[in-house]
């Protein structure tokens, strides 16, 4: 690989799952740390966000190095919503990442890669580039000149020699050979005035004054023109990616823009192979920036749902993982009290190694009354725009008591589509009814099994 591109890259951040919780902005505490009654989408569950607050100071002093964060509590009970709060209140640019411990388990990929994947899908890189436009003469330099000013590159084009000249000085630019070849095709000459674009120091573009000149012009308010000679500055340009965002940018198979190429990447599977020897390369890159003050780390949230799932050699993974420089702040979480860790005969409390629970600051969920979930389920439908009386939010606060939480917020979508199929925009009592009676949830469908265990096959 010769050279780590960044670019503008699509995060891959696994947005659908956490879309049932775009009403949460975070934890919804006063400056004091205590949480209010109903802010920031968090309703109730005061002692956990409260202490998840506590986390937030400690992630912030960094004094969670080495450590992580466990939330244990009943299905339903805000686990997810509490670590999005925290990566949310650690930043708005703080990546987070939610996976679920089953998900270690693939034919196809070992199971700590897909963990050190999603590692690096919670560190962000923010990258600051200082794009500059430089406005200058073409000037005839020495043959010393030449070498320092273009790193040798002035050496090929022999009849000019392209210096620019600010009334600074020479300026010294790093040029290669695609801004020469540039150079050549706009047939620039000794004498003219020409533009040049550097980011971070190096040349991006040049071009001559007129053309190039009325592009600038055009983004007016960003480029402060000044006296010519000088230097037309651009604000301070920043991008934010993850760390996978990197890896899977630099992995994509390049292929030219021909025909051919392009069926050729469309038959092939998209997929892409993210190997070792590349995410060093790429640590090497960014250590590089952050040394040089173009980037700068931005630890996120890893979220690992159910890590009773997990087995052993994932544990003595993430004991390793945890202790790197490299780490996000990882938050597990599970609704299961004892239980034997996956594979072993260990009974530990939550399937987790004793000697991993030993670093873990552990912070407990409780159930909902039904006056929390009627809140909860009105902050649902308010984001999914949907007009829902008091009457079916009550109906389904019942029904999120009786079954789970998070049931009742899934029976919000269908029961607005029900209303509409009914000729209504408001949702009724008499929509989530029918939905009710047409989709189980967890506890109904087992008790049903039970009773008619005889029609199925054990
Ligand atoms: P599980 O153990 O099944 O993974 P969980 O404890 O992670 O469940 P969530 O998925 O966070 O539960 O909660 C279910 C739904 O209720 C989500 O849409 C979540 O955003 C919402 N929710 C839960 N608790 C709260 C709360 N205190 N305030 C606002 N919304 C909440």
């Amino acid at each position: 690989m010769d050279k780590v591109r960044i670019e503008e890259v699509q995060s891959t951040t696994k947005k659908q799952r956490i879309a049932t919780h775009t009403h949460i902005k975070g934890l919804g505490l006063e400056a004091s740390g205590r949480a209010l009654p109903l802010a920031a989408g968090f309703v109730g569950q005061a002692e956990a966000r409260e202490a998840s607050s506590l986390v937030v100071d400690m992630i912030r002093q960094k004094k969670m190095a080495g450590r992580a964060l466990l939330l244990a509590g009943p299905p339903s009970t805000g686990k997810t919503a509490l670590a999005l709060g925290i990566a949310q209140e650690l930043g708005s640019k703080v990546p987070f990442c939610p996976m679920v411990g089953s998900e270690v388990y693939s034919s196809e990929v070992k199971k700590t890669e897909v963990l050190m994947e999603n590692f690096r899908r919670a560190i962000g890189l923010r990258i600051k580039e200082n794009k500059e436009v430089y406005e200058g003469e073409v000037t005839e330099l020495s043959p010393e000149e030449a070498e320092s000013v273009t790193g040798g590159y002035g050496k090929s084009i022999s009849h000019v020699i392209i210096g620019l000249k600010t009334v600074k000085g020479t300026k010294q630019l790093k040029l290669d050979p695609t801004i020469y070849d540039a150079l050549i095709k706009e047939k620039v000459a000794v004498g003219d005035v020409i533009y040049i674009e550097a980011n971070s120091g190096a040349v991006k573009r040049v071009g001559r004054t007129d053309a190039f000149a009325t592009e600038f012009d055009l983004e007016a308010e960003e480029y402060v023109p000044l006296p010519k000679g000088e230097v037309h500055k651009k604000k301070e340009i920043v991008q934010d990616v993850t760390l996978h965002d990197l890896d899977a940018a630099n992995a994509r198979p390049q292929g030219g823009q021909d025909i051919l190429s392009l069926m050729g990447q469309m038959m092939k599977p998209r997929k892409t192979e993210i190997t070792d020897k590349l995410r060093q390369e790429i640590n090497k890159v960014v250590n590089r920036y952050i040394d040089e003050g173009v980037a700068e780390l931005v630890p996120g949230v890893l979220f690992i749902d159910e890590v009773h799932m997990l087995d052993m050699e994932c544990f003595s993974y993430l004991n390793r993982a945890l202790e790197s420089s490299l780490s996000p702040i990882v938050i597990f979480a599970t609704n299961r009290g004892f239980c034997n860790v996956r594979g072993t005969d260990m009974n530990c409390p939550h399937g987790i190694p004793v000697d991993l629970l030993d670093r873990l600051v552990i912070i407990r969920t409780q159930t909902y009354d039904v006056a929390d979930m009627i809140k909860i389920l009105a902050l649902r439908a308010n984001v999914e725009d949907l007009v829902i009386d008091d009457e079916s939010l009550a109906y389904l606060g019942d029904i999120g008591l009786q079954a789970s939480l998070r049931h009742a917020v899934q029976l919000l979508s269908p029961s607005s589509i029900m209303a509409k199929m009914n000729g209504r925009d408001n949702i009724c009592k008499a929509d989530i009814e029918e939905v009710k009676a047409l989709y189980m949830d967890a506890k109904s469908s087992a008790r049903l099994l039970q009773a008619q265990q005889e029609k199925y096959i054990s």
